[in-house]
């Protein structure tokens, strides 16, 4: 039985210009692997949305004048704060989303590092100065550029990374002087609300983050429509981000979505060395990370090797209760979605092997590793979003390259190989936002640039890069004549 048992539903309530607002509705939260209420939640309105929406912006000039040192004061607070709950948020995570706690506490250190770069970054915004006289009609002036804050920023995030996704918006939006709506996930707002706890308790004046949660059919709809809010930064699947796009007139908009990221595995590789890594790519949250490894293409000389060992090492992991320490894979984010890969599953057995996995334990899918699928797919060619890998094998560098990139996303790719012109071919010739030599595509830290090409999305985040996205560039310029 799930160590969840005996927890105490609580009321959670929308937090708007630094006060608990009641709705008129209120939305349980179940734990996805053991069905329990957790929570009740506040479901907003538009006009409660609207209402937040408001408060941001009347707080966004005493924003943009708050000192770069104040900015990082507040963040650097949020950095101790969280640094001291460590455990409690972890356990947040794992109760709202059964990530297994092992990975929970992995995403809160990422958060604790996500906030320091942004108290980091937020001290270091600056402009350039342009040599205006390499123009005949500049001689005599001289020139510079200013970063700004947008304003408002509505923030709109996924269920995956509840914690660490939530930081990699208003990290970097509260460094460069801007007031944020933040929407959580419906199935993960507790990580949002904790969160924006720690920031009043670190002394964020009221207004400045705001927390709406409820559908985001309602929520997001009004941030995504309201003229207050200058930049949309959301996170989430393809099919929400493009609708988005498309209604978000001038606003600005970041879109972090989906992908089927690729690994390739040259003939030169040290198998034994890269299981353990493919594993956490492969089957780390469940496979519920937007570059969780989903397609592997092995050359011909170590697939046997590599297919064997791999689906001996993916037999080995734990199934289960995400509070146990050792568990690695526990339940999808709601029984829909086990539903959704299992047809996924089905499809493939009248054309290709399931070495491992494919089933229901406990109502937890097994890691599952799929060899010689067609690229047409669902598992191959669609974001599978679960503990899905498929291995394939490829017989020169051209053939895997072309593989990876017969994808409608291109977020992150992998290449192991100790051949050099294999791994500068793959650089340059694999489209993608980030290629990685001799690593899994899963790979990430918090202060690189990050983000997607294709149906991957368009901005990038990583803090430095986020604030240039949160802020706007103003020119100015002198004339000594
Ligand atoms: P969804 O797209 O379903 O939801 C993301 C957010 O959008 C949620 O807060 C959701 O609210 C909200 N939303 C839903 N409908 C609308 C709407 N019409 N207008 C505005 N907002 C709306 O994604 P998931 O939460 O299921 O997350 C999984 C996806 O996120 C995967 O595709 C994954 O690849 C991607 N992702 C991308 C990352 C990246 O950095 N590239 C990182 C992590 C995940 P509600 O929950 O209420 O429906």
């Amino acid at each position: 039985m799930s160590k969840l048992t005996g927890v105490q539903p609580t009321k959670k309530y929308l937090m708007i210009n630094g006060e608990k607002v009641e709705t008129d509705q209120y939305g349980s939260l179940y734990s996805p692997y053991s069905g329990e209420e957790i929570a009740q939640i506040a479901m907003a309105n538009k006009e409660q949305t609207e209402m937040a929406i408001n408060a941001a912006y009347e707080s966004r000039h005493l924003m943009a004048k708050m000192p770069a040192y104040k900015r990082a004061e507040v963040l650097e607070k949020v950095v101790f704060l969280l640094t001291e709950k460590a455990d409690e948020a972890a356990e947040i995570i794992t109760r709202e989303s059964s990530k297994p706690i092992m990975f929970s506490k992995a995403e809160v250190a990422r958060t604790i590092e996500t906030y320091k770069f942004s108290a980091e970054e937020a001290k270091r915004i600056h402009g350039e100065t342009i040599p205006f006289d390499a123009a005949s009609g500049g001689v005599g002036r001289i020139g510079y550029t200013l970063r700004e804050p947008i304003g408002v920023i509505g923030a709109i995030t996924p269920f995956n990374f509840p914690m660490n996704l939530v930081a990699h918006k208003v990290g970097p939006a509260i460094a460069a002087g801007n007031t944020i709506v933040l929407k959580p996930a419906s199935q993960t707002p507790l990580s949002a609300l904790f969160i924006a706890e720690l920031f009043e308790e670190a002394g964020l004046p009221p207004g400045v983050l705001n927390v709406v949660t409820g559908p985001g059919s309602v929520v997001g709809e009004e941030i995504v429509r309201n003229d207050r809010v200058s930049m949309v930064t959301f996170t989430g699947s393809p099919e929400v981000g493009i609708g988005i796009r498309n209604r978000a007139g001038l606003k600005k908009t970041t879109l972090e979505l989906g992908s089927n990221s690729a690994l390739i595995i040259d003939k030169d590789t040290e198998i034994d060395q890269i299981i353990d890594r493919c594993i956490m790519g492969a089957f780390s949250n469940q496979g519920q990370v937007c570059i969780s490894l989903q397609r592997i293409y092995a050359h011909e000389d170590v697939y046997e090797e590599f297919t064997e060992k791999f689906t001996q090492a993916a037999k080995q992991l734990k199934v289960g209760d995400p509070l146990e320490p050792d568990t690695y894979i526990s339940s999808l984010i709601s029984k829909g979605e086990a539903d959704r890969v299992l047809g996924w599953i089905e499809e493939t057995k009248s054309s290709a092997d399931i070495a491992t996995g494919g089933c229901l334990r406990n109502g937890v899918l097994e890691p599952t590793i799929i060899t010689n699928a067609e690229h047409d797919l669902k598992v191959s060619c669609q974001e599978a979003f679960a503990p899905i890998v498929v291995v394939n094998k490829f017989r020169s560098m051209e053939e895997a390259v072309q593989q990876v990139n017969n994808s409608r996303f291109g977020l992150q790719a992998g290449i192991y190989t100790n051949n050099v012109k294999h791994a500068m071919y793959a650089s340059q010739e694999l489209h993608v936002g980030g290629v990685i030599i001799n690593d899994v595509p899963t790979y990430r830290v918090d202060q690189m640039p990050y983000g997607g090409v294709k149906e991957s999305g368009t901005g990038r985040e990583g803090i430095k890069y986020a604030v240039e996205e949160m802020t706007e560039m103003k020119l100015i310029v002198w004339n000594n004549n």
